[in-house]
């Protein structure tokens, strides 16, 4: 069931029946999904910013990533089971792209730290691909020639296409929201990849 809070979706689900929204989002082969883990911090933002709402509106699964969600929830006489956040369903996920040879990457956090991520996903879960990984900090917008902020710095665009190429089923974003969510959302189409989530700073834990 999803309720309505604010304005914004909610689907009222437990961590487990979120996996397996996943997982179904990943083998039905549909059109691409974003997954958003909503924390009252962006709800409140969204309240402000309506392209934010509509953003939040337009995701194929919302889940309640915050006491205070829950909270809010069963204050609206609308419960949800239970706080499902990034980091949580991320790792949950993990077995299970192991298992079914699910192809993972993870974009964000400061350079090598997705990498370091990987390998100890990796470590964790013999078998597990990783189709990619990449640091989170690139130039807005499109490409520009010799435009680059940074040497070797990529634009927004390429780094998309750097996922396209990588043909990963599940794209974990870490570039902190409402970052995050909005990449996924200009280039979910362009990335074609079946199942996108933000998980803010999970890379930076996971690589201690
Ligand atoms: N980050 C990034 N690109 C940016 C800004 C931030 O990759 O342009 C990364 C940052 O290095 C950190 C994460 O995004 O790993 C943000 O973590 P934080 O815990 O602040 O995000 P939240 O969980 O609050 O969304």
């Amino acid at each position: 069931m999803r309720i309505n809070l604010l304005g914004a979706p909610v689907d009222a689900l437990d961590l487990e029946a979120a996996v397996e929204r996943v997982a179904a989002f990943v083998t039905a082969a549909g059109p691409p999904r974003q997954v958003i883990t909503l924390n009252p911090e962006i709800l409140f933002r969204a309240r402000q910013e309506p392209a934010l709402l509509t953003l939040i509106n337009s995701a194929d699964l919302v889940t309640a990533d915050g006491v205070g969600i829950v909270w809010a929830a069963r204050m609206a006489g609308t419960p949800v089971p239970e706080r499902v956040t990034g980091i949580d369903l991320m790792l949950r996920l993990m077995p299970l792209a192991a298992r079914e040879g699910w192809r993972v990457f993870l974009l964000g956090a400061a350079p090598g730290v997705a990498a370091e991520a990987a390998r100890r996903l990796q470590a964790q879960h013999p078998g597990l691909v990783i189709a990619g990984t990449h640091h989170g900090y690139f130039q807005p917008g499109a490409s520009s020639p010799g435009a680059a902020a940074e040497p070797g710095q990529l634009t927004e665009d390429e780094v998309a296409a750097l996922v396209r190429r990588a043909r990963p089923h599940l794209l974990f974003a870490g570039l902190g929201a409402p970052k995050q969510e909005r990449f996924i959302a200009r280039h979910k189409e362009a990335m074609g990849v079946p199942v996108s989530m933000g998980v803010g700073g999970s890379f930076d834990v996971l690589a201690g």
